[in-house]
């Protein structure tokens, strides 16, 4: 019988906090919840906290904190802090042995660290955080003797193929891609997609952001280089498959030829419940995987020229340094940009090209070095923004 771990989640109230919420259900004797982290969601966070009694929870304003406060918290349940700090003291709460690292964006990089520092075992939903810090984040981890456990599904099923071998055996990894909703058109057709379309994804169901980058590949890009700092794998050893049905989560290729693949259904309890099972394997939760049904598995080669996002991951992994911060950054305020309607699809790579094209790369050794480029990026990506706006109004 496995020892009880106590977990903290960070970004709870999202697509990911609440698959893990649902994996916590099923494990009641394994797993028990002491911390909570979310953005805004008020009424779903205490919710969760009135079911769950975690020791602390955290908002990211003051405001959101006082009306969760207001809205009646268990008596022994505490707010530990707002923003970036609140997101802090629930990682490096004392009572937490695993943090799951799955708020959206850029907020929760400190979090980490501190998790790190404290020595909890790392979850990783955020690729983000590994695209803007990931030199830093794997030192620190490696420093401490931390492992971090990765949750996005082509990284579990990596970190699933490469368990138990040398370095020495691998040739290179294959992330599969599934292409997102727009799989098959032309650059031309992309620049009148709307954001519905984008965020009608085929195969996942996921929030929105990560929604908007898979349709572009961009989340492709940023698994590249998630996959390049997690194995140690340089990026001419890591190729992008797409592979509409998602069914085979990736695959690592061995030096004498032979490829060995994950598969399973396309849910994220399954990867979440890996990551908090480790080194363990417990029963599944799903129905399982039925090949029969799944029918015919295709793959292909990645379109570049429609979806150049991919290409900006690639060259900016390439350079290291600064640039994948500015990627990442750029990436962000084109996506909400293309969100609220101010630039058109094929507007977000063109924001990130200019970002990246304006940007000198630098050492960034220390968490200030990354948030002032990630500052920079994201005042530049904006006016940028604006640019591209201007630019196709003129074409109409
Ligand atoms: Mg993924």
């Amino acid at each position: 019988m496995s020892r009880l771990k106590r977990v903290a989640i960070l970004g709870s109230t999202g697509s990911i906090g609440q698959s893990a919420l649902a994996v916590v259900d099923a494990y009641p004797d394994r797993l028990q919840v002491v911390g909570l982290a979310a953005g805004a969601n008020i009424d779903r966070l205490a919710e969760q906290a009135r079911r769950y009694r975690p020791r602390v929870v955290a908002m990211a304003t003051g405001e959101a904190a006082d009306r969760l406060r207001r809205s009646g918290l268990p008596p022994d349940t505490a707010i530990a802090g707002t923003g970036r700090d609140g997101l802090v003291a629930v990682a490096s709460h004392p009572d937490v042995d695993v943090v799951l690292c799955a708020s959206s964006g850029t907020e929760g990089l400190e979090a980490s660290l501190a998790a790190i520092e404290h020595r909890k075992t790392i979850a990783l939903a955020n690729k983000e955080i590994l695209v803007m810090a990931g030199g830093i984040v794997t030192d620190a981890a490696r420093r401490r003797g931390v492992p971090i456990l990765p949750v996005d599904s082509e990284h579990n099923a990596i970190h699933q193929c490469l368990h138990g071998r040398g370095r020495e055996e691998v040739k290179r990894l294959v992330l599969t891609a599934s292409g997102g909703p727009f799989r098959g058109l032309s650059a031309a057709a992309l620049s009148a997609v709307s954001p519905e379309d984008a965020l009608r994804h085929p195969t996942w169901r996921m929030g929105r952001k990560i929604t908007i980058d898979s349709a572009t590949l961009m989340n492709k890009g940023l698994e590249v280089i998630e996959a390049h700092w997690l194995f140690g794998v340089r990026r001419d050893r890591i190729d992008v498959i797409v592979h509409p049905q998602s069914v085979v989560h990736s695959m690592v290729e061995l030096t004498d030829g032979s490829v060995i693949a994950q598969l399973g259904v396309t849910d994220m309890r399954m990867p979440i419940q890996y990551a908090f099972s480790y080194p363990e394997r417990w029963p599944g939760l799903l129905a399982p995987l039925d090949l029969a049904r799944a029918g015919r598995l295709e793959f292909h080669a990645p379109d570049l020229e429609a979806f150049p996002c991919l290409s900006l991951a690639y060259r900016a992994l390439d350079a290291e340094r600064s640039l994948p911060v500015v990627l990442n950054a750029a990436n962000e305020v084109a996506v909400d940009c293309f969100l609220e309607g101010r630039i058109g699809f094929t507007g977000i790579p063109q924001v990130i090209a200019a970002a990246m094209d304006a940007h000198a790369p630098a050492e960034v050794a220390t968490i200030a070095q990354v948030r002032s480029v990630d500052a920079w990026a994201r005042a530049f990506s904006l006016d940028a923004a604006r640019g591209v706006q201007s630019q196709s109004k003129a074409q109409r």
